[in-house]
């Protein structure tokens, strides 16, 4: 095989292990990014369950309120009862005084009912407003999810016939020489692009430049030259074989 033909099949191999790495990273951020959606979701809930539970407290609170003022008042009726049964003046007065206290009471208790009341309003609108979210949040993360996996598959798809292709393209190079190849292997394992153009009179892939002699010796392609700082495999990227 030519030197031309034997660039040429290694230009077309880093093509396709190109499309191969890029497609391979594109699908391995795709669980992150399904994780980090069904986070989302999981935090808006949090929140939802936070308020309902928040609602809960305050109903308590607001029924005992309901349950001392119920006390009260009971109490207030039997002092009111005892009032006639009273041996003094002072006792009286000392009843008397009683019911006012418990008055006082029942007039706190029913304020801070009213407050609570008013809280928990407050709280169950929010819950409303939540669960909107929570419901909007659900929807648009089942969406992603399901053209994230849709996109999974269409690459997968892609990659399987990619491998095939790529190993047609490795056997094609390693028929003209085997060492060609493991150089490729080599060079693409720390630099990913192994086979790159002359341009401007410079290496295509560490710009380095590249003396006039080589880059004749690289266009007349009797042998294959690689760039002598990074190592990449050089070809000629005149404008009739650039990419
Ligand atoms: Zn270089």
């Amino acid at each position: 095989m030519s030197v031309s033909k034997q660039l040429k099949a290694l230009v077309q191999l880093q093509k396709v292990d190109k499309e191969i790495d890029r497609l391979e990273e594109l699908n391995e951020k795709i669980p992150n990014q399904i994780g980090e959606e069904e986070k989302r979701l999981a935090d808006l809930e949090e929140e939802l369950e936070e308020l309902k539970q928040q609602r809960l407290e305050l109903m308590k609170k607001r029924d005992s309120r309901e349950v001392d003022v119920k006390g009260f008042e009971e109490k207030v009726e039997d002092k009111k009862a005892k009032k006639f049964s009273v041996n003094s003046q002072q006792e009286f007065n000392s009843i008397n005084q009683e019911i006012i206290n418990l008055n006082q009471k029942i007039e706190t208790a029913s304020e801070e009912y009213l407050v609570l009341d008013e809280e928990i309003d407050r709280v169950q609108d929010e819950i409303r407003e939540q669960t909107v979210l929570v419901q909007e949040a659900e929807g648009e993360v089942e969406k992603f999810k399901a053209e994230r996996q849709k996109q999974l598959e269409k690459n997968e798809e892609k990659l399987e016939k990619l491998r095939e292709k790529r190993k047609s393209a490795r056997e094609k190079v390693k028929e003209a020489d085997e060492d060609l190849l493991n150089k490729y292997d080599r060079v693409r394992k720390k630099r990913q692009q192994a086979v790159v153009p002359i341009t401007e009179h410079a290496c295509g892939g560490c710009y380095s430049r590249i003396p006039a002699q080589r880059i004749n010796e690289v266009r007349e392609m009797n042998k294959i030259y690689t760039c002598e700082s990074c190592s990449r495999i050089l070809y000629w990227g005149g404008k009739d074989d650039q990419e």
